[in-house]
């Protein structure tokens, strides 16, 4: 084959400056350079652009789960000022009139939105740790250390970072920036909030721990779950790990196409990883199919 001479850079990629100012908010930008990585943040904490997209983790699948609340609604939403903060959600219904008059919305909408909310109030301290959005924090390791402290609130958000450092999959940048979160008293105060409008389900002890020393990693479509991550959190809930890669340590790769010639496949057959699909998983460990 023979590859093309670039004779000009016609797009002019890569001669882009970028921009000094937030497009949303105008206040100053600062660009971060996260190993090797550059990436452009806007410095402004009440950005509202910001602000949406940590609403929408809020909310989303998993984290609170609330239903209906799409990133456009939760632009109305904030814009009409009924929501400033995550635990504001939790108290749209004395909004009610004002909020069902909102374009696009309407009685009936409003009451969903409410049934959903109250839906939700039912949750777990891990999917609630997620929810704040804590750098470096993703839902699996957020059950990871809620688990550590046996579903415990007070015990999660007053962690140190020794503590922290001693549990499974825990790095000391994540560590850092675990601490620094609960260290900062606004922080802490919308964490005490939300935890008084929520309802916390399980600890996480009571479930048995049939994956403890295990570790699993997913690979290819799933079909009794609907994403990846929906599994990995099982597994992890039941006291397993999920990885990315195959390694010696892996117990399962799990793969609905069992004879793929992928990578991971390939890799798990070297090293004699059993691969198993997810009707076999679900089988094999007693666990309900969905
Ligand atoms: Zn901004």
């Amino acid at each position: 084959m023979i590859i093309p001479q670039l004779a000009d850079n016609l797009t002019r990629s890569g001669t882009c400056e970028p921009p000094e100012m937030c497009p949303v908010c105008g206040q100053k930008t600062v660009l971060k350079n996260e190993s090797g990585v550059e990436t452009l943040y806007c410095a402004n904490a009440d950005c509202p652009a910001k602000k949406i997209k940590a609403f929408s983790l809020f909310v989303s699948r998993n984290a609170l789960n609330i239903d209906g609340l799409s990133e456009s609604t939760i632009e109305k939403l904030t814009a009409g000022g009924f929501i400033k903060e995550a635990a504001d959600f939790f108290r749209l219904d004395e909004h009610r009139e004002e909020i069902a008059q909102i374009e696009g919305l309407g009685e009936k909408s409003f009451d969903n939105l409410i049934a959903s909310v109250n839906n939700a109030r039912k949750t777990t301290p891990a999917r609630l740790l997620f929810a704040l959005g804590i750098t470096g924090i993703g839902s699996a390791n957020a059950g990871v250390i809620a688990r550590h402290c046996g579903g415990d609130w007070d015990r999660i958000i007053s962690l140190t970072h020794d503590e922290l450092v001693e549990i499974d999959g825990i790095g000391d940048v994540m560590a850092d920036s675990f601490v620094s979160y609960f260290a900062d008293e606004e922080n802490k105060r919308r964490a005490c909030e939300l935890r008084d409008e929520l309802e916390f389900e399980d600890t996480g002890e009571q479930k048995e721990q049939i994956f403890e020393g295990m570790t699993f990693v997913i690979t290819g479509s799933l079909s009794h779950f609907s994403n990846r991550k929906e599994l990995q959190e099982l597994i992890t809930d039941l006291g397993g790990k999920a990885a990315g890669s195959v390694s010696a340590k892996t117990t399962y790769l799990i793969n609905n196409d069992t004879q793929s010639s992928s990578s991971k496949n390939k890799k798990a057959k070297e090293l004699g990883v059993p691969i198993i699909s997810e009707d076999e998983f679900l089988e094999k460990f007693g666990i309900e199919s969905k």
